[in-house]
Formats: structure tokens, sequence, C-alpha cells
């Protein structure tokens, strides 16, 4: 198997019937960097820079950020990075953060985009570290935790206005700033029309979208098999946001840790899904089975399970059925 997924490192990541289905990676640090070339991941799309404010002792200078982004840039060479705005609170706590407060329900708390709009110095330094590494190139952002549309709106502008602080002072500028929302919060479900008009692309944070949406702890062990991703409501839910995006032109990916599952990926694949992130392990498996998928056949087959009434709540057998027979 390591052999095969060697061998298809370097061929295109096409379906069977011709389908092109970008796999990008997932990472969060310069260790992770050599995976780009090893996986043949088409690009970062989740790189969670809140790792790098998890290892420090203190808050990481604004030269180090700078530094770090700089340095993922240049190992990327002209594939695309999108990096993720500090998502920290919730369970990610800094022990050095000494605004964090308490909370009952830390997951449903004061974390990521909540809190760097609430603290705007640490958005402020973090864009003002992510334009000037990628003077001269595309820099991709995207905010985490978006509740409602006003908070991109917000976010927005601050962005505009770092950069007209540092076109300002002569700055090198990156050529072009796509700005994008991760999907993982149910109430976006219901602004879709509005999300989709205020960004360049969303991506869907699975594993949050799925802890809110079934209203169980990502994180509970004596929970982790109850509820499967792979059940109409959820997959009917993935169906409806690549809808919107197609509607709007507006790209939309996903980056949880469905992805990573080879099973999984082909659900996503089979209810529109052109490209998703993944933990680099994952590509040569995903890859292997997307160059076996015959995709249009999925989506009818994805299309009879999801319309089926009575749909027994889980899809598992009836996609493992699938992929054994094709
Ligand atoms: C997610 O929620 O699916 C996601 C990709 O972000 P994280 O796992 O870092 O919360
Ligand atoms: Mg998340």
């Amino acid at each position: 198997r390591q052999e095969l997924y060697r061998e298809t490192r370097g061929e295109p990541s096409v379906s069977r019937d011709g389908v092109s289905v970008d796999l990008l990676m997932n990472a969060g640090l310069a260790v992770d960097l050599p995976q780009l070339a090893e996986s043949g991941a088409a690009g970062i799309g989740l790189f969670r820079t809140e790792l790098q404010f998890m290892v420090a002792a203190t808050f990481p200078r604004a030269e180090a950020q700078e530094r770090l982004y700089r340095d993922v840039l240049d190992a990327a060479k002209e594939k695309p990075v999108t990096f993720r705005t500090i998502d920290i609170g919730g369970d990610k706590v800094l022990p050095y953060f000494k605004g964090a407060v308490n909370e009952e329900n830390p997951a449903l708390g004061w974390r990521a985009i909540r809190l760097t709009l609430d603290r705007p110095g640490f958005l402020r330094t973090q864009m003002r570290a992510l334009l000037k590494a990628a003077g001269g190139r595309e820099l991709r952002v995207m905010l985490p935790m978006v509740t409602e549309v006003d908070e991109i709106l917000r976010a927005k502008d601050l962005i505009d206005r770092e950069v007209r602080h540092l076109s300002r002072f002569a700055h090198h500028l990156p050529n072009r700033v796509k700005l994008g929302a991760m999907l993982e919060v149910p109430s976006l479900m219901w602004q879709l029309e509005e999300l989709m008009s205020a960004v360049d692309f969303v991506s869907v944070g699975s594993n949050d979208l799925f802890q809110f949406i079934t209203a169980t702890d990502r994180g509970s062990a004596l929970l982790s098999d109850r509820f499967d991703p792979l059940s109409p409501p959820f997959l009917r839910v993935l169906k409806q946001i690549v809808e919107a995006g197609a509607k709007a032109d507006t790209p939309v990916t996903l980056c949880g840790e469905m992805a990573s599952r080879p099973l999984s990926a082909m659900a996503l694949i089979g209810v529109g899904f052109r490209s998703i992130s993944m933990s680099p392990a994952a590509i040569g498996p995903v890859k292997a089975m997307l160059r076996e998928l015959p995709v249009a056949d999925l989506e009818v087959c994805m299309n009879g399970l999801l319309q089926r009434p009575n749909a027994k709540h889980s899809l598992r057998a009836d996609l493992h059925a699938f992929a054994a027979a094709h």
C-alpha cells in the first residue's frame, strides 16, 4: 500500500470518470512543511496559526509570526496556502493569556473570532505579519468560528485598515488578499446567501460543525461512536453548503477530520465537494480511493440515499457497499 501511495504521489487527483478533486493538507507548524512534497498535497487548505501560540511560553512576537508565515509560503512555492487566524479559547488554552476566563461551556465560549474582535490587537498584529510575509504573493486568510456575517465585515474592516497602514509605509504588499470564513457554527446555515457574498471562499470545519449540530462534545470518548457524520442529517447539511457555494460562485472546501478517511472523503465527493483538506498521511489513501471512484455513479447513489424516506441513521454500511461494488 505504501508503495502504491508513493507511486500515485505525482499522479493527478482525478476520479476514474475524469472528475478532478483538489486534495490539500492541514498543517500548523514548521515541522509539517516537508509533508507538502512528501504527501503530494496540492497545497495547505488549513494552516492552524494558533499552534505557534500553543507551543510557546509567551505570546509569539510579531517578528516570529511573520517569520513562520514567510517560511510556510516559501516552502509551499506556487501551491496555495490558507492561513486561519488564531483559534484560541475553548479547549485551546494559552496559559500565559491573562485575559482568559473560566466558562462552563468553553467550546461555546469566548474563543476564536469572538475573542480576536474583542481584543483587536491580536488580529491586527497577526494580519500585519501575514500581509508582510506574503509581499508580492497571494495571501489567503480565513476566520474561525464565525457565527454571523457581521463578524466577517468587522474583520475585513480591520484588514483593510492594516493594508492601508502598510502601504502608507511603502511595504511590499500581497498582490491579492482573499478572505474566507470557516463554516463551523450552525447559525451560518440560515445566512448562506449573505455568507457566500461576503467572502472569497468558505471552508467547512466539520469537526466543530458536527459537534454543534448534534450537540455532542467532540472530545467525549463516551460519545465518539454514538452519532455518525455519515448520516442523512449531516450529509444533507453539507450538500446544502456545496449547493449554496455553487449558486453564488464561491469556492467551498472542507478541512475537518472527515476528509482524512477514505470512506467519508468518498461521501464528501458524493455530496459535491471538489476540494478537501486533510492530514498529510491521508493524501495517499484518499487519492488511491479517488482514482478508482466513478463520481457520476456515486452521486446518483448518494442522491438516492439522501432522499430515501425513513433512512437509517447511518449510511456507513450503504457507502461501504458502494465502495466494495466499485
Ligand atoms: C474543524 O472544526 O473541523 C476544524 C477544521 O478546525 P479545528 O479542528 O481546529 O477546530
Ligand atoms: Mg474548528
